[in-house]
């Protein structure tokens, strides 16, 4: 059993195969997903998604790069569906300094805002960061998180910055990056954060894993990066697979 916490079967890369991408992840075991929306289109896919599928969750939240977007009618919107019995978390939000869309302090702002939303909601959030972790974990900080908790989506950092997170009520989720051989962090973080406090992700279409990279990536290879981890740590794959499954059950409060 896995639970891949991080998909984007929302976007157009899915809509002439999903039925057989969703067939390929049971096939493999993928037997519960979050769908992540991040702006007007995704998030109305996602809801769509998760109406027909009894298996599939949602995440709804508004990306850092398109920060400079979002009203505040999207923002009362976003905290309209958070009352929807299948929507489990908010986000994906955070920082992207990658990309230069959206200025910073409209990130920054941006990102605040979406985590006093979920402290009022109560639901976990789902953290996207890019080139920019010593300012989210300060903005987790100030805006204390760690009342919801959440997870630190496709965690590229030091294992001291996983530690941060952690302290702060959050899971470390590792994606197809733990799989890549020059991948020294994401690997070294998979070795030393508990069992208890991982999650695995494929953030499909991007960042397929090993030996897939650079193609479309899909819920059915989270195996891949399942067993990557199971290996880095010494356990049995049926082991990591149900732990990892567990805390993502515990963390979005899903009922068996
Ligand atoms: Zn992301
Ligand atoms: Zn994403």
């Amino acid at each position: 059993m896995l639970f891949d916490t991080h998909t984007h079967l929302n976007v157009e890369q899915f809509s002439e195969d999903k039925l057989e991408v969703i067939d390929r992840a049971q096939e493999a075991g993928v037997s519960k997903m979050i769908v992540v929306g991040f702006d007007h289109e995704t998030i109305t896919n996602a809801m769509k998604l998760v109406e027909e599928y009894e298996f599939l969750y949602a995440a709804v939240g508004w990306h850092p790069v398109d920060a400079i977007d979002m009203t505040d009618e999207d923002l009362a919107w976003i905290e309209e569906l958070a009352k929807h019995p299948k929507v489990v978390a908010i986000g994906e939000m955070g920082l992207d300094y990658h990309w230069d869309k959206s200025p910073h302090d409209i990130q920054k702002e941006v990102f605040r805002k979406q985590i006093q939303l979920a402290k009022k909601v109560k639901l976990p959030i789902i953290i996207h960061n890019r080139e920019a972790t010593r300012d989210v974990i300060d903005i987790l900080k100030e805006e204390d998180a760690s009342e919801v908790g959440g997870i630190m989506h496709c965690f590229a950092g030091t294992v001291e910055e996983a530690n941060e997170c952690l302290d702060m009520n959050f899971y470390i989720s590792l994606g197809g990056p733990v799989t890549f051989k020059n991948a020294k962090l994401p690997k070294e973080v998979a070795k030393e954060v508990p069992v208890d406090r991982l999650l695995v992700e494929t953030d499909c279409p991007f960042l397929a894993p090993h030996p897939f990279r650079g193609k479309r990536n899909e819920p059915s290879y989270v195996k891949l990066v399942a067993e990557q981890v199971a290996d880095l740590k010494e356990m049995e794959y049926e082991d990591l697979a149900s732990a990892t499954f567990d805390n993502a059950m515990r963390l979005f409060g899903i009922k068996r």
